[in-house]
């Protein structure tokens, strides 16, 4: 495969009809990692074509639950195989380390694995419908052409968790990656034709989220759209699917407030690991993740001692290529992310914020060229909820720093957002801890941790964070149609009318 025939239809990989084709970068010094398919409108169509016939009247569908799910198998053990060289291209393409690559392959192929476990499980039930002579089942079909959109975060992971529940349903399907990072997705179809989904199932188009993915969004042969990316463009996507009534499931961006009490500081060890956690939460991926904890909302009396230790530790956060050895954060992903970035904590100063560290990209060297997309981690004190950086998702390395008095004062500010993803709360009093995470509005709370998730666990949104879930068994839910066949075992007439 010639690296710009990257779009996937019918089985077979093609350039796009009308030739164009983009460059893509590595935002580590801006040079051309690849060239793939510019995709248009017609190129998105036969591939939805293509899927249409294969759910109509290809085979997929109707295969045994249990061969779909051997095909997810294969898969994961594929996944595994190409693990080093797909951690590679997804570091290269994103910028994160190359442990975070592995780690996002790891989480992936476990994601496979999950859902054909479940598929094979959730086979439907018989209702007791009151009666010995009804016979009453409800069980699960796919939906149909199922339309996904990824953004370019984790662009591995969050086509996993879309293709492989469908897959797993019985759905076929049309996916677009972020025309940012495809790269991982492509190696992905290529896996899945290796592992026997059939042409026609499987489709994938690249290109931009106008015109290709607001084609997928409107199409009438489509039944589902599932969308990951940011608020705005999730909000097209609505606007597009509504008229043709298609299943939506929208999972965007956050504002994830990390709430720690002073408690939880009372030993050396439990400072050392609110503060550990708050890196973690912040800085992983350059802050690049929709459930980053970028508010800290900490109690005011550890305040000072507290944000002093996180400024030191951030200041050593070692940035770099993030497949050189001991690269702790890697540039971010492209132009545009650093020029907001920058736009953000100018904003956040010119509104009363105070500088403690980061705030610029770092001095060139041969590690972090000047073209490529750094910026140093950042922590912004005496934040207050009226600034724009934070009710706005930043998606960088930016850290805010807010306090509070009381549990209640805590509570409020952390449920102060339009998103509601994820949150934490750090705390030694078990009891607190949990009274706090029970009054969180958001759809993943953490209690003395912060970022894991678990693929048997639903992970999506309160508020303006989406619809739906993913992961779960409501994530397999997303993708299968459910139906009621009530069955009547001694029919007879009814006599409802007259004669
Ligand atoms: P984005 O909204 O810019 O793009 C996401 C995808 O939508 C891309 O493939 C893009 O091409 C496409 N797109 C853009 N405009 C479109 C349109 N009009 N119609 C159809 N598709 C369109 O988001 P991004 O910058 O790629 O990703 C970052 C965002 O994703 C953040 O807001 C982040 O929080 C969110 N995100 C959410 C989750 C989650 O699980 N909730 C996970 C990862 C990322």
């Amino acid at each position: 495969m010639s690296v710009n025939e990257s779009n996937y239809i019918d089985g077979v990989w093609r350039p796009a009809a009308a030739g164009g084709t983009r460059e893509v970068l590595d935002p580590a010094d801006a040079s051309t990692l690849a060239v793939v398919a510019e995709s248009d409108a017609a190129d998105t169509d036969a591939a939805i074509d293509a899927a249409r016939r294969a759910f109509d009247a290809g085979d997929w569908p109707a295969t045994p639950v249990a061969e779909r799910a051997e095909v997810l198998r294969r898969v994961a053990g594929l996944l595994q195989r190409d693990r080093e060289e797909i951690a590679l291209t997804e570091s290269r393409d994103t910028g994160k380390t190359l442990e975070e690559g592995r780690v996002d392959v790891d989480d992936v192929t476990a994601a496979f694995r999950y859902f054909a476990d479940l598929v094979v499980n959730e086979t439907g039930r018989v209702v007791d419908a009151g009666s010995a002579e009804v016979h009453s089942v409800v069980t699960h079909e796919p939906v149909g052409v199922c339309a996904m959109i990824t953004p370019w975060n984790y662009p591995l992971l969050q086509a996993s968790w879309k293709v492989a529940p469908a897959l797993a349903a019985g759905d076929t399907l049309v996916l677009k990656p972020s025309e940012v990072t495809p790269l991982s997705t492509i190696h992905l179809f290529r896996l899945l034709a290796e592992a026997g989904v059939p042409a026609g199932v499987a489709n994938l188009v690249t290109g931009a989220g106008d015109p290709v993915g607001a084609r997928m969004s409107e199409h009438p042969d489509v039944d589902l759209v599932s969308f990951t990316g940011g608020l705005p463009s999730g909000v097209k996507v609505a606007q597009a699917a509504v008229p043709t009534v298609k299943k939506l499931a929208l999972e965007l961006g956050g504002k994830n407030p990390n709430v720690v009490f002073a408690d939880a500081c009372a030993t050396e060890e439990g400072f050392d690991t609110a503060v550990d956690q708050a890196l973690n939460a912040a800085f992983i991926h350059s802050g690049q993740v929709c459930s980053a904890g970028a508010r800290l909302i900490v109690e005011e009396s550890v305040r000072d001692r507290f944000v002093a230790e996180l400024v030191a530790r951030a200041q050593r956060i070692r940035l770099g290529r993030g497949t050189e050895e001991g690269v702790e954060c890697g540039p971010l992903v492209s132009r545009q992310q650093l020029e907001k970035t920058e736009a953000y904590v100018a904003g956040a100063l010119a509104e009363g914020a105070t500088l403690r560290c980061g705030g610029a990209r770092p001095e060139p060297s041969e590690k972090r060229p000047a073209s490529g997309y750094f910026y140093l981690p950042t922590v912004l004190d005496h934040c207050t909820r009226e600034m724009t950086v934070i009710r706005e998702e930043t998606f960088g390395p930016i850290l805010t720093v807010e306090t509070f008095r009381t549990e209640d004062e805590a509570v409020a500010l952390a449920n102060d957002t339009e998103y509601g993803l994820a949150g934490a709360v750090f705390s030694r009093d078990t009891a607190r801890a949990r009274r706090v995470a029970g009054r969180l509005r958001h759809g993943t709370v953490w209690i003395n941790d912060f970022h894991p998730y678990l693929p048997q666990a639903e992970w999506g949104g309160f508020g303006k964070s989406g619809i739906g879930r993913e992961l779960g068994p409501h994530g397999l839910a997303e993708y299968r149609e459910t139906k009621h066949v009530y069955e009547n075992l001694r029919p007879a007439p009814v006599r409802w009318f007259g004669g």
